[in-house]
């Protein structure tokens, strides 16, 4: 098979050493090896999401939690908010839940702001919250702090947090910040194979799970609980895969949390520029621009360059490099870069200079 280097918002690429620390040999899940192997990546794990908290390894994708956390939490009704196509989707999965649910939506490219979500909240029907923390499908970080901060005001609802594409690409600490959930998967930014979801969850939420009828089995938190305090998952794990977490684990530290963070503020920045000066516009509302990927506007909005887009990625597609053509209702009619994972200046640099040679005549 040919290797196309994936410049798509998740699945990134993943490295040789990722992969290779995946081929060493299975242990039990009920042995001390696993225990051990359990134990070794919870003190870094613990460190990258914030917390004092266990830190939980879901052999699913972040799905499997983003709906895991609707069984655990909503009694009442959770207040989904929405502003693209990962986070419209939570409403539907809430009430696939048989949840009573609403949506706070906002236009695909704005974000969802604090004082829009204090005014639903502010009603008293709501006993959780979901939120996506950068909305993969049209590039937007929403203001985490900001929104967390209404914890303070309201603290019996439970504050559910997808950092699925910001998870390590921006500072996220879950204790200070005060929120219930913060769930993340394995192949955006942490540039793993699909396949596994991380996540913690705070005492408050254990103590709401504890009282929820209906969790289920494969999702449930106090199950995770449990079995976290042994050192254990509740079922069979995807085992390579903690092995290729604790291999990402040793980049991430090595490469230093501080100038990770910069890294991806860097490398996004200079995407920015690069279709700024290439006459494009960003769909995102200016201010609110993911660190993790880039969303191009291509006619799905007034303003800026519009190219043949199936044009631009079969050239850049025979360059090797595959970039996305938009998801959800703005596919077509928006293009999205993503810098997350391992990406450099000098992997960055050639994907502009492919773009450019792509964008001639077009
Ligand atoms: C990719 C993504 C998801 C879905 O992840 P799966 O691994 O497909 O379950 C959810 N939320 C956000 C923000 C994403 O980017």
């Amino acid at each position: 098979m040919t290797h196309n280097k994936l410049h798509i918002p998740g699945p990134v690429e993943v490295s040789q050493k990722t992969f290779q620390a995946m081929t060493q040999p299975m242990v039990g899940h009920r042995s001390q090896d696993f225990q051990d192997l359990y134990a070794r990546i919870q003190p870094s794990l613990k460190t990258l999401f914030g917390t004092q908290q266990n830190v939980f390894l879901s052999t699913s994708s972040a799905w499997g939690v983003m709906e895991g956390s609707i069984r655990n939490l909503v009694q009442k009704k959770v207040l989904n908010c929405m502003c693209g196509a990962f986070s419209d989707k939570w409403l539907d999965v809430s009430q696939r839940c048989g949840k009573q649910a609403e949506g706070l939506q906002v236009e695909w490219g704005s974000p969802v702001l604090p004082d829009l979500i204090d005014q639903r909240l502010s009603t008293g029907m709501f006993d959780a919250l979901t939120l996506v923390h950068n909305e993969t499908s049209t590039g937007v970080l929403n203001p985490l702090a900001d929104i967390a901060a209404l914890k303070i005001k309201y603290p019996d609802v439970m504050f559910i947090v997808d950092t699925v594409s910001s998870f390590s690409v921006v500072d996220i600490p879950f204790d200070r910040l005060g929120i219930d959930v913060l769930l993340t998967g394995s192949q955006k930014a942490l540039a793993m194979p699909p396949g596994l979801a991380l996540f913690t969850v705070s005492p408050a939420a254990l103590e709401r799970a504890s009282t929820t009828a209906d969790r289920g089995y494969y999702f449930d938190f106090l199950e995770f609980q449990a079995n976290g305090s042994k050192n254990m998952t509740p079922s069979t794990p995807s085992i390579s895969h903690l092995y290729a977490l604790e291999s990402k684990l040793e980049d991430i530290f090595d490469e230093g949390l501080q100038a990770r963070f910069d890294r991806h503020a860097r490398l996004s920045q200079r995407t920015r520029d690069w279709a700024a000066n290439q006459g494009f516009e960003l769909f995102c509302e200016a201010g609110y621009e993911s660190r993790a990927l880039t969303c191009i506007n291509n006619g799905a909005k007034e303003g800026g360059r519009v190219v043949d887009l199936s044009v631009l990625q079969k050239r850049v597609r025979e360059a090797g490099i595959i970039i996305d053509g938009g998801y959800g209702k703005i596919k077509g009619k928006t293009f999205r870069l993503s810098n997350m994972g391992d990406e450099t200046d000098q992997s960055m640099s050639h994907l502009y200079q492919v773009l450019d040679t792509a964008l001639e005549g077009l």
